[in-house]
């Protein structure tokens, strides 16, 4: 997860007596504010696009068009999420890195679970860290249906391409062929801190990468 800034205007068309929490103005909105990425597993330009409610509304007219309850996701995380998880993580909440409380790490073959963990010492709402990581667990992992099978198969291919670019730039980094002009490290450093602001697919993953890594968290700093 990643954490985003809410834009304070609420769209018109939440508003007044013809509400539509799906119109073109509120997913234009929400598309910009989460980078066109599913706010769950950090899937870019998703298409599958579907207007999620953080608290699930369940009927409660004030909860499906109430702005700050409307979220972007994609059609895999929303049908998992559905209304079975509450008290989840709100990454809209300003100044409140979400990316900090739950590790996510991606593994070498894809036949194996992306491992989801609550970093230590986390903060004083251990529940919905830990109900988060229930959630995350599942969006990552799940393979119950044919359909989820297949979209997590293609999740984590996903994810583990961007994760082989980050090992490649390490390796150039830490056993180049040759000696490395200063501004060719500078030039690697500043692709992986890329990697890590919120606009990159799946960006928590990298910045656990390089945290837990001794050597790369000493040439980047800190990615939080
Ligand atoms: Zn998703």
């Amino acid at each position: 997860m990643f954490s985003v800034s809410r834009p304070n205007t609420v769209p018109q068309s939440l508003t007044g007596t013809n509400k539509d929490y799906r119109s073109e103005e509120v997913l234009l909105t929400l598309k910009k504010m989460f980078h066109g990425k599913c706010y769950l597993c950090e899937r870019a330009n998703i298409s599958d696009i579907q207007v999620e409610h953080l608290d699930p509304h369940q009927g409660d007219l004030i909860k499906k068009f109430n702005w700050n309850n409307l979220f972007y996701s994609c059609s895999r995380c929303n049908s998992i999420k559905s209304h079975t998880h509450t008290n989840i993580l709100d990454c809209s909440i300003a100044n409140h890195d979400i990316s900090h409380y739950l590790i996510l790490e991606c593994p070498l073959t894809n036949n194996r679970d992306i491992k989801v963990t609550v970093r230590e010492n986390s903060p004083s709402t251990q529940q919905s860290v830990n109900l988060t990581l229930m959630l995350l667990d599942e969006c990552y992992n799940n393979t119950s249906t044919g359909i989820r099978g297949i979209s997590r198969s293609e999740l984590i291919k996903d994810i583990q391409r961007y994760s082989f670019q980050l090992q490649k730039i390490k390796n150039e980094l830490l056993f180049p062929t040759e000696p490395l002009a200063q501004s060719e490290i500078d030039l690697k450093i500043e692709k992986l801190k890329a990697m890590c602001s919120p606009q990159f697919a799946y960006s928590a993953f990298w910045k656990w990468a390089i945290t837990l890594d001794e050597d790369l968290s000493e040439l980047v700093g800190n990615v939080f």
